[in-house]
């Protein structure tokens, strides 16, 4: 099938690269002319395990284009996807304008049918709204369906959740691009739950409320149980393994972040105040991740009371490991607070770089202890599980290791000299 894909960002370049996979021609549309050219060399903007080969593959194969020149792309494809960002405004509710300068792009040029799919998180309404609006504006309805297909992707694993996800929601307003989207993604074995539009804008929402629930439930679980010296990996693991609750996203820890959870979780809030509905659970969601920062900042202030001019190491800087998206990341949060409250950082994470005052960032785990007092762990990379602490105890200067992850068995540091701190870990 041909198709169109706009934007190149996370969601929009894998969709491009893994549709182009299974076979498609593929035209991904993106607005910033500096990534595109990038893309035409083959050279990725975002880190992301397994994208590039399978970009370059495809690009190879003449079956993947870059490009900015839209009418083009819309002119050649029968399925135009859309990717475009949809961040939270400061009040909270979702800034569509990236997706409203799209619908104004699309009205002139769709002159024959096309299904236009919203890939993007978008508030409940959505797609109706911009089915209406595009009839208001000339746009005959025989020439165009809307389906809402939400992304579960993760990033960090975003190539394999797209060719293998646990299910495909497809939302529609008629029976007609059914047979189509089917066809689409017949190559993916994956249930499908066809609903209505706003049907499937709630889903996406619901799952990531959902889930970010979950992390907040462990974190304040663990605050109690620390208060009781319960180990908190026990109760998840106790937890967890009652098939009604599932063993995952029950790590205590810093808490949830990056480019999604936090703004879908503003978005659902906004929209059932606008109902003059109270969201009880999505409040206390949100409460108990902003405050997790200050839970670790206290245990960081006990193990050094004076921070001022303090030399420590943080691991960690993306929101989760295997990827370089900083947005919205708890680590960066924690790397600021530290900042301003007078330490000098040595930071090291295995793909991310920033420019800031008072921190420095490593090229080498290793390079990023030398002399310092403490180590951080802000983002559960692998690398640093299984990191050499016989080495970093003699290269170190202090001893204390604050693992805001809970991700590093306490006695592989406590055999070493070290002390750990960890949170509800007796
Ligand atoms: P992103 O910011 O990484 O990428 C969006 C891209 O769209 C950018 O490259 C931007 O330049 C481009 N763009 C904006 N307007 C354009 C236009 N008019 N024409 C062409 N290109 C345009 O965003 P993302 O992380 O890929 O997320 C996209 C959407 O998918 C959001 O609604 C997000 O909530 C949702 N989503 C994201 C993830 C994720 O893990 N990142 C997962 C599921 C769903």
């Amino acid at each position: 099938m041909d198709i169109c894909v706009i934007g190149a960002g996370y969601v929009g370049l894998t969709t491009s690269a893994v549709l182009a996979n299974f076979g498609h021609n593929v035209y991904c549309v993106e607005k910033e002319s500096e990534k595109v050219e990038m893309l035409k060399r083959s050279k990725i903007p975002i880190f992301e395990p397994g994208l590039e080969e399978m970009v370059v593959e495809n690009q190879r194969k003449e079956r993947l284009a870059f490009t900015t020149d839209l009418s083009k792309a819309i002119e050649e494809s029968s399925i135009i996807f859309v990717t475009v960002g949809t961040p939270a405004s400061t009040d909270g509710s979702p800034n569509l304008s990236f997706l409203n300068k799209v619908v104004d792009e699309l009205v002139p040029l769709i002159q024959s049918y096309k299904i236009i799919v919203i890939k993007s998180t978008v508030p409940l309404g959505t797609n109706e709204r911009i089915h209406k609006e595009l009839m208001e504006r000339g746009v005959s309805p025989d020439l165009f369906d809307v389906v809402s297909n939400p992304e579960f992707l993760r990033e960090g694993s975003a190539v394999h959740d797209m060719q293998y996800p646990d299910k495909i929601v497809i939302g529609v307003k008629s029976l007609r691009p059914i047979e189509q989207m089917q066809k689409l993604y017949q190559d993916i074995e994956a249930p499908s739950i066809i609903t209505s539009l706003t049907g499937a804008e709630m889903i996406k929402y619901a799952s990531n409320a959902f889930l970010a629930m979950k992390i907040s439930f462990i974190n304040e679980i663990a605050r109690i149980s620390e208060a009781y010296h319960v180990d908190i990996t026990e109760v998840a693991l106790g937890l967890g393994m009652d098939p009604r609750v599932g063993p995952y996203f029950l790590q205590a820890g810093l808490g949830y972040g990056g480019s999604c959870f936090p703004k879908d979780l503003c978005a659902l809030e906004f929209l059932a105040k606008e109902k003059e509905i109270t969201p009880h659970l999505l409040q206390a969601t949100r409460e108990v991740n902003e405050t997790q920062i200050e839970q670790y900042m206290k245990k960081i202030r006990k193990e050094f009371p004076d921070l001022t001019n303090k030399k420590l190491t943080v691991w960690g800087a993306a929101f989760k490991p295997n990827t370089d998206d900083i947005r919205h990341s708890q680590a960066m949060k924690l790397i600021e607070q530290l900042a301003r409250e007078g330490c000098h950082l040595h930071v090291y994470d295995p793909v991310v770089t920033v420019a800031m005052p008072h921190v420095t960032f490593y090229q080498s785990l290793y390079d990023s202890i030398d002399q310092t007092d403490g180590i951080i762990i802000a983002t559960d990379w692998n690398q640093f599980k299984e990191a050499d602490w016989s080495f970093i105890k003699e290269k170190m200067k202090g001893k204390i290791v604050i693992d805001c992850r809970n991700c590093i068995e306490p006695s592989r540091i406590k055999n070493n000299g070290l002390t750990y701190v960890g949170v509800a870990r007796p």
